[in-house]
């Protein structure tokens, strides 16, 4: 199967010019079909087994090595290929357009313009992926998600000076599902809105418990991720109606986002970012360092501080190159009064250098691994 990247936009004009190219990259006795929208099945027979698969795939990738000339000018188009080798004498039309698809879906999902070969291993991926789907569309209504939190600690006094609440999902079907394999489904399945409401809801509320009962002090803060998706307008509204029910000041909740959140240049997001920066909850810049454009932005947002990615931390004390690189960010947000936190400080090495190099606040598992709640509380009033 064949698949371009327009959709189900392909105008007649885009197949009358890709059709004669698809036609030369097939044989004779092969047969290309139209399967609907921008999909096209190709049959190469192989009776005398001279069928070189490899090859045809190579053919059908230089369909679209080359733009189409259409009357706006040229466009760009990239194709997916899954292929399926039909052998037993149980394959049927059906079964191998069906099993064709699965390659071409995983094809799509490992980067656009790849082509897969179908075997059955993908057959189980893709039911895992859809059980991942349906499981977590009910997890928040069973309850089934809670928060870990991750103290930040000074460098200088050692004391914990606010923490990061981290998603943690436990599923009775999936077992423990980790955020990096979840957050992405949900984001894709617009379930990370919902989602997002209530981590800020559950973080309000567990921060003015913590409040009320003297585990923390008035300055202690507590950071949440928001994922791109939830920077739309309104979010600061939720956000603000959250901190007033449970009568906190703005400034002692921190929400971590991440580039691409700053490099989407859509006016909805730049009014949801202009509305959170009025709200006046700190903005931090997650994950700093990984990102492609980080410096042209900083000047455009008042962001109120970065935390900086493990793979900078990891080893500061051995590379003196990254011990400079990390020096200019630190030098670059004293400038900018941005606060840094060093993220994945495993060892005392780390965190001696780091302070060292002036670096004020860090997290990382040499303090502690991002706790269950209870054990939060344990570590905090020690
Ligand atoms: P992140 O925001 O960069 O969070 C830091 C990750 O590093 C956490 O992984 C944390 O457990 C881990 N970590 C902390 N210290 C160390 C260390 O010393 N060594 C190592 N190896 N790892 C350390 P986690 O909890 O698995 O979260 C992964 C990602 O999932 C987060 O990366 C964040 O992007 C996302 N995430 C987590 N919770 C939420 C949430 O509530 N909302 C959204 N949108 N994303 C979330
Ligand atoms: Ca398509
Ligand atoms: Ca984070
Ligand atoms: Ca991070």
């Amino acid at each position: 199967l064949v698949n371009d990247s327009y959709g189900h936009h392909v105008g007649d004009q885009l197949l009358v010019a890709l059709a004669p190219r698809l036609l030369g990259a097939v044989r004779e006795c092969d047969a290309v079909a139209r399967m609907g929208g921008d999909e096209f099945a190709v049959v190469g027979l192989d009776v005398d087994g001279t069928l070189d698969l490899d090859a045809l795939v190579a053919r059908l990738e230089q369909v679209w090595a080359e733009p189409v000339a259409l009357e706006r000018g040229p466009l760009t188009v990239s194709g997916s290929v899954g292929v399926v080798r039909g052998s037993s004498p149980g394959d049927t039309a059906e079964s191998l357009l069906r099993d064709a698809d699965v390659a071409l879906y995983r094809a799509k999902a490992v980067q656009r313009g790849s082509s897969v070969v179908f075997d059955e291993s993908l057959r189980a991926d893709l039911a895992r992926g859809a059980q991942l789907d349906s499981e977590l569309r009910g997890a928040l209504g069973r309850g089934e998600l809670s928060l870990a939190f991750q103290p930040v600690v000074d460098l200088v006094s050692e004391r914990i000076e606010g923490a990061e609440a981290l998603l943690r999902w436990t599923s009775p079907q999936l077992g423990v599902v980790a955020p990096s394999d979840f957050v992405p489904v949900a984001e894709d399945l617009g379930l990370i809105a919902p989602i997002g409401a209530w981590v800020v809801e559950e973080v309000c509320g567990t921060l003015a418990a913590w409040r009320d009962e003297g585990v923390v002090d008035g300055d202690f803060s507590l950071a949440v991720n928001v994922s791109g998706r939830q920077v739309r307008p309104g979010f600061a509204a939720l956000v603000a109606d959250a901190l007033a029910r449970h009568g906190l000041p703005a400034r002692v909740l921190h929400l971590e986002i991440t580039e691409s959140v700053l490099l989407d240049e859509s006016s909805c997001t730049a009014l949801a970012l202009d509305e959170l920066l009025a709200l006046g909850t700190p903005l931090l810049l997650d994950d700093f360092g990984t990102g492609f454009s980080s410096l042209s932005y900083l000047h455009r947002l008042p962001l109120n501080g970065l935390k900086i990615d493990k793979s900078f931390v990891d080893q500061v004390s051995s590379s003196g190159r990254l011990r400079t690189l990390v020096a200019s960010m630190l030098a670059m947000a004293e400038g900018l009064h941005m606060s840094v936190v060093a993220e994945g400080v495993e060892t005392q090495e780390v965190a001696d250098t780091l302070r060292g190099l002036g670096c004020r606040r860090a997290q990382g598992y040499l303090w502690a691994r991002p706790l269950p709640l209870e054990e939060f509380v344990a570590l905090a009033r020690e």
